[in-house]
């Protein structure tokens, strides 16, 4: 049963609502665009690239999870932003393609906030180094908007609470850092099903919701 008004309805305006389909069937996103909605998030690329081929081409598609660089080629002529940005070699590709489909991609640096062990993700040391780069500046076709972050998997709301204020902190801190008069770096993509009302309140811009909307995945 999709649960779409009722969840769009907890989210204030100033928050975009990536609605997650992955797994999920065509008919079902459909069922949602129908209702106006338009900006949808999956994180294999290709599920994404059959989705982008059979639906209407005014949907926002949003890459959420972790992308390889020897697949970037597949998504970059339609993908409108890519969350889940944690290399400089995978930028640089993201670029690349991105030029060829004489395209913009907006990006997401992602950062580790959780305390899981991950293999992605920057580290607050990692992402200031990373902003450092020279070569950042020659990437035209790219563009750098903000952080998503992912909490911890608890029931502990304090420690999720801390965790998300932790990633606000981080963008705060790159903004006046590496960002200053760029406007561009203000997206804090933070908050899935169990934790989006904690993430709206420590300042989320994005919010990533798959199962309350679509129903559980198998
Ligand atoms: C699956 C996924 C989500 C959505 O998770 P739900 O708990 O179903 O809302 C959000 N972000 C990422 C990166 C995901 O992979």
């Amino acid at each position: 049963m999709i649960n779409f008004t009722q969840i769009k309805s907890q989210i204030p305006d100033n928050v975009k609502l990536v609605a997650v389909s992955k797994t999920k069937p065509e008919e079902d996103i459909l069922e949602i665009y129908k209702l106006g909605h338009k900006i949808f998030g999956e994180n294999k690329v290709q599920e994404l690239a059959r989705k982008h081929e059979n639906l209407p081409k005014d949907i926002e598609w949003h890459m959420i999870g972790h992308l390889q660089t020897n697949k970037v080629k597949y998504i970059a002529p339609f993908v409108s932003m890519i969350h889940s940005v944690d290399s400089f070699k995978l930028l640089k590709e993201i670029n690349k393609r991105a030029k060829q489909s004489n395209r913009l991609i907006d990006c997401l640096l992602e950062i580790h906030i959780g305390e899981e062990e991950s293999k992605f993700g920057f580290t607050y040391n990692k992402v200031k180094k990373f902003l450092e780069l020279k070569e950042l500046k020659e990437l035209k076709n790219i563009r750098i908007k903000g952080l998503m972050g992912m909490a911890s998997h608890t029931n502990d709301k304090s420690q999720i609470i801390r965790e998300f204020g932790e990633l606000k902190d981080i963008l705060e801190n790159l903004k006046t850092t590496y960002f200053s008069g760029n406007k561009d770096f203000n997206e804090l993509s933070m908050g899935m099903s169990g934790d989006f009302h904690e993430a709206i309140k420590s300042g989320s811009t994005m919010v990533r919701i798959g199962s309350l909307i679509f129903g559980n995945r198998k």
